[in-house]
């Protein structure tokens, strides 16, 4: 920043009032300090004491864009064009829009039940409320996240094996850490994982990065293992096994805190698991294999973790099982410098329901009727199956918040085909985005600039977190606990929502919490006592009480409860000979980072990086613009040759963010190259989460 520029910006901010809040330009929430003067936001900064130390990443330090975003909705619209045909719409009152919904929700109920009502979200921003509106007073059981846009595996890995939902990652005194398919140093910079995992290098604990691509996470690794993609359950099985047949696993911890054991060891000699099976399966050597299962096993505490990256394939959920196995084997549970099992802060439902007004469903939720009862989250690939055809039963009304389905989904000309056979869609957001193109009515969400909510910290321990308003919303923008309450008073629910602002309902969500709003207010988070061991206390919340190396659900629903290893679906071969995974960016999370200028003048494009030995076997330079086909369809992008993807591999960067095509996105439209139409829907058969790895493609300069 030039002189002048930081002296004046040092000028506003003198006299300004400190807000604490958080982050939402990516769903980790940073705790936040937000200055204001005059009405106006001069200045964001990551809040002191929180525990990543106060920091922001580079979206978080230009979130404040989002206020004066002239390309922010200001206001109700409804479609006035035939759903195909170019959209159009028309400005409407709040009152009109609160009337449609309310009796479009009441007829479909009537007509086809309240499961008929699906409801997504993918950032959360107070989507409790549509969950009391929808779930609890209406009766529909099909209020869902995006996971199977995103981890879905490793979350049912990890409720399978632990029955918990979302692990922490206590890095700082951990001695040895594998990390697969996770980019914490690139994805997601500010958290304060990041900063453990960095105090933990300091302190010389070794970090094995297992990724057919050299991330940042790699660079800063010990060892860089370049596996075959979608072959990590392979090489993690052969770890256990060499861990098992060398006695090197914790035999007083398998033995307490296990069930399955021995079931496991023989299911792994059967199968012939060993280093030398799976060094041809994966393309890591048999003795790295070993080496590395003697080091996990003998260096404790350790740490083994899953992302995105192994469980974005159709054998995704058992290569995330598989992976957790390491840390049951040793023994490395929930104790310091292992992977945590948090527990949750006390934060409860700002609106609560008396017993005798909740509505009882009468359906099974969607995921358990299309067969995927062990699935953490819809299925969001069979969605568009369920609305066109009807099939595990109706689905007329989506209410979609803070989700660009129509981006982030695999086949995008199936998804949008599935809005033309709704009768209702309802998009709540910030932008007119492809999600909201293709909607009935879009409503204008208020940013978290403009709106409260209080909501779990992503913290190792129970963390309770607060986003404050600091000035009004954009237009006649809402938060949705306006909302939800406008359409509730239209159904007859209106003696359930009667907060008259926003304090009035938080005193209630704080009410189990040991400190009241107004210090909440002031401090910004509430951190509980950090516990280690807590199954000690109790047992683990799986169905056996012991972690599930054999797991009951899985043998309950038909599955194989051991993990075992599957080839995944999509395999390249003579026609499309590369194989194309994708990997993110550190500026970009969604819309709100692609349409937010700052950002986008440090990425402006997303490519796809190819080895040196496949851009000369195919004629392409550093920089070209090249065209990637599948049997799916083809799109046109920009090419980097690096050395840091393993040969056979096409790494496209953040491939389902990037090139927006609603003419309403003035800073995101047409950058770069959106690539989910060169992919199918297919998902894994356990989890339903979508398999975005499992891309065969061709390449030819354009
Ligand atoms: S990692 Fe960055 S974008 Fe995400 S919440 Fe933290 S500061 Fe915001």
């Amino acid at each position: 920043m030039a002189n002048v520029e930081l002296a004046t910006t040092l000028a506003e901010i003198k006299g300004a009032k400190m807000v604490p809040s958080f982050c939402y330009m990516c769903p980790w929430n940073c705790p936040s300090e937000v200055y204001v003067k005059d009405g106006k936001i001069v200045h964001v900064k990551g809040l002191e004491g929180a525990p990543n130390s106060g920091r922001r990443c580079a979206k978080g330090e230009a979130s404040f864009q989002v206020v004066d975003d002239p390309d922010r909705l200001k206001y109700p619209m409804k479609r006035v064009s035939p759903k195909g045909k170019e959209p159009k719409f028309e400005r409407i009152s709040w009152d009109e829009a609160y009337a449609i919904i309310a009796n479009k929700l009441i007829d479909v109920k009537d007509k086809y039940g309240p499961e008929a009502v699906v409801s997504l979200y993918h950032h959360d921003p107070n989507s409790v409320f549509t969950q009391i509106l929808l779930t609890q007073l209406y009766g529909s059981p099909n209020f869902y996240g995006h996971t199977a846009g995103c981890e879905q595996s490793r979350r049912q890995a990890c409720l399978t094996v632990f029955g918990h939902v979302f692990p922490m990652l206590d890095f700082e005194d951990s001695r040895f850490i594998m990390l697969w398919g996770i980019n914490l140093f690139e994805a997601i910079e500010a958290i304060w994982e990041n900063l453990a995992l960095f105090e933990a290098l300091d302190k010389g604990a070794k970090l094995v990065v297992v990724d057919p691509k050299f991330t940042h996470t790699a660079e800063k690794a010990d060892e860089w293992i370049a596996i075959k993609p979608g072959t990590d359950g392979a090489m993690a099985l052969a770890m256990c096994h060499t861990m098992i047949e060398e006695n090197l696993y914790d035999r007083a911890f398998v033995r307490e805190w296990t069930s399955g054991f021995d079931e496991f060891a023989k299911h792994l000699r059967d199968k012939g698991y060993t280093p030398e099976w799976a060094s041809k399966v994966t393309d890591v050597p048999a003795d790295t294999i070993r080496r590395l299962a003697r080091e996990f096993a003998t260096t404790k505490p350790a740490i083994a973790e899953v992302f995105k990256g192994p469980g974005n394939y159709t054998n995704g959920a058992d290569a995330s099982r598989a992976i957790y196995m390491l840390n049951v084997l040793t023994g490395n549970v929930d104790g310091p410098g292992n992977i945590c099992l948090k527990d949750w802060a006390p934060v409860g439902p700002p609106v609560i329901i008396p017993e005798e007004a909740m509505a009882k469903p009468k359906k099974p939720p969607l995921h358990v009727a299309m067969g995927y009862p062990l699935a953490p989250d819809l299925p969001t690939g069979l969605l568009p199956k369920a609305v066109i055809k009807g099939d595990p039963y109706p689905v007329k009304v989506l209410f979609l918040q803070s989700i660009n389905l129509v981006m982030s989904d695999p086949n995008t000309g199936l998804v949008k085909q599935m809005f033309r056979e709704l009768d209702l869609a309802v998009t709540i957001d910030l932008y007119m985005s492809e999600t909201a193109l293709e909607s009935d009515l879009v409503l204008p969400d208020a940013s978290f600039y403009e709106r409260a909510e209080v909501r779990q910290g992503l913290y190792k321990a129970p963390q309770a977190i607060i986003c404050q308003p600091v000035i009004p919303p954009v237009g006649e923008s809402q938060p949705m606990y306006e909302i939800v309450k406008g359409i509730a008073g239209k159904m007859g629910h209106g003696e359930y929502f009667t907060y008259r602002d926003w304090e009035d309902w938080a005193n209630v969500a704080v009410q189990k919490l040991p400190i009241s709003l107004e210090e909440l207010k002031t401090k910004g988070i509430w951190t509980g006592e950090n516990r280690h061991h807590k199954f000690k206390e109790g047992g683990f919340p799986t169905p056996s009480g012991k972690i599930e190396i054999w797991s009951k659900n899985f043998e309950n629903s038909g599955y194989n409860p051991l993990p075992e290893y599957r080839e995944h679906s999509v395999l390249p071969d003579e026609e499309y000979p590369l194989q194309l995974i994708t990997s993110k960016l550190s500026m970009h999370c969604n819309v709100l980072t692609q349409n937010n200028p700052y950002l986008i003048e440090i990425i402006d494009e997303n490519w796809v990086e190819l080895n040196p030995l496949d851009a000369r076997k195919y004629g392409i330079r550093d920089g070209d613009m090249v065209v990637l086909e599948s049997p799916h369809g083809k799109a046109v992008i920009r090419a980097k040759v690096i050395e840091g993807v393993k040969p056979g591999v096409a790494c496209a960067r953040h491939d389902h963010g990037f090139g927006h095509w609603s003419p309403f996105l003035s800073v995101a439209y047409g950058k770069g190259a959106h690539l989910n139409h060169l992919i199918d829907s297919q998902i894994d058969p356990v989890s339903g989460g979508n398999a975005y790895n499992e891309r065969k493609v061709r390449i030819r300069r354009a």
